[in-house]
């Protein structure tokens, strides 16, 4: 069944819902931090220094044997490149996306980033190249320097400062009686959302990976937190390679490139111009979140 042949308000829902997620995704921060089951391959590189150069050549995979969920996807990402992925639920944004920091190997085909097979490289070292901003944040009982410094623990004070200001968390750890030994969490202050969310990209500015994964990561907050924390993410993914899960299409109007994933495969893509210049299926997106939202 072609998803894009249902009626333009079930899409349209489809886009703006935000997602339930998929259990390994959904856990990230915990997953990039265990152990992997994927075991290194004996000469694995352990110390590349990649600029970002990511691409998928022909990558088919399936959770089970039985079913195919990406058959066959080509993308060519240039480094500092920032794309969009939307379509349907279920069509494998979040899917395409967990395979570049290997939480799944793929069935068939490679990804490589700058030329180099991502199972070439160790787990640690491909991880290390890689951020990812979602909606839950992972923080836990301690200083708040503890939380922003989380994966990288020799960082300096500098560093964690710098981190924290291109978030723009400057404003609340001045306002902390112990600014960046203030104890967050249950027993310590508790911050709100947006907060949060500004010290999970803190800890990604602290990282300075070439690569970026942001599954839409703001639709929880209200409208004006949204925008100030779309500034953040905005300045996060300047110069890195960045992979936008999307659910909404009104954030992802700047990307460089908009890919548009269904059940078949990419349908298309471009910029948001070039696709809305087409009678195509990203028009038809677009033109049923236009009429919901007036
Ligand atoms: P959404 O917009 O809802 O987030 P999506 O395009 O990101 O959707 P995926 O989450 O990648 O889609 O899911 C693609 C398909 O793979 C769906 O049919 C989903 O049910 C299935 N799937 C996702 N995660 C798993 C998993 N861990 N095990 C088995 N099947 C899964």
């Amino acid at each position: 069944v072609n998803v894009f042949y249902q009626p333009l308000e079930k899409i349209a829902a489809v886009v703006e819902t935000y997602p339930k997620g998929i259990a390994g995704f959904r856990n990230y921060q915990e997953l990039m931090n265990t152990e992997p089951d994927i075991v290194d391959r004996p000469d694995a590189h352990d110390d590349l220094v990649l600029s970002g150069n990511l691409a998928f050549e022909k990558v088919t995979f399936g959770y089970s044997p039985d079913r195919t969920i990406l058959d066959d996807i080509n993308i060519t990402i240039e480094a500092g490149e920032t794309v969009a992925f939307v379509g349907p639920s279920g069509a494998g944004k979040t899917t395409l996306c967990s395979l570049v920091p290997r939480f799944y190997d793929v069935d068939d085909g490679r990804i490589t980033i700058d030329g180099t097979d991502i199972r070439d490289m160790t787990m640690k070292c491909l991880r290390s190249q890689i951020g990812i901003v979602q909606q839950d944040v992972f923080l836990f009982a301690g200083t708040l320097r503890d939380n922003i410094a989380y994966g990288r623990l020799d960082a300096s004070e500098n560093e964690i400062l710098d981190a924290a200001k291109s978030a723009r968390l400057d404003d609340l750890i001045a306002s902390l009686p112990a600014g960046l030994d203030t104890v967050i969490g249950e027993r310590g202050v508790k911050l709100s959302g947006g907060q949060k969310q500004r010290v999970a990209i803190a800890r990604i500015f602290l990282k300075n990976p070439p690569i970026l994964i942001l599954d839409e990561a703001t639709s929880a907050l209200d409208t004006e937190t949204e925008r100030a924390i779309q500034q953040s993410l905005d300045d996060l993914a300047k110069g890195r390679t960045t992979l936008v899960i999307a659910h909404r299409l009104a954030t992802i109007r700047n990307a460089d490139r908009i890919v548009v994933i269904t059940q078949d495969g990419i349908a298309e893509q471009g910029s948001h111009d070039v696709l809305l210049a087409r009678d195509g299926a990203y028009r038809r997106l677009h033109e049923a979140q236009v009429l919901r939202t007036g």
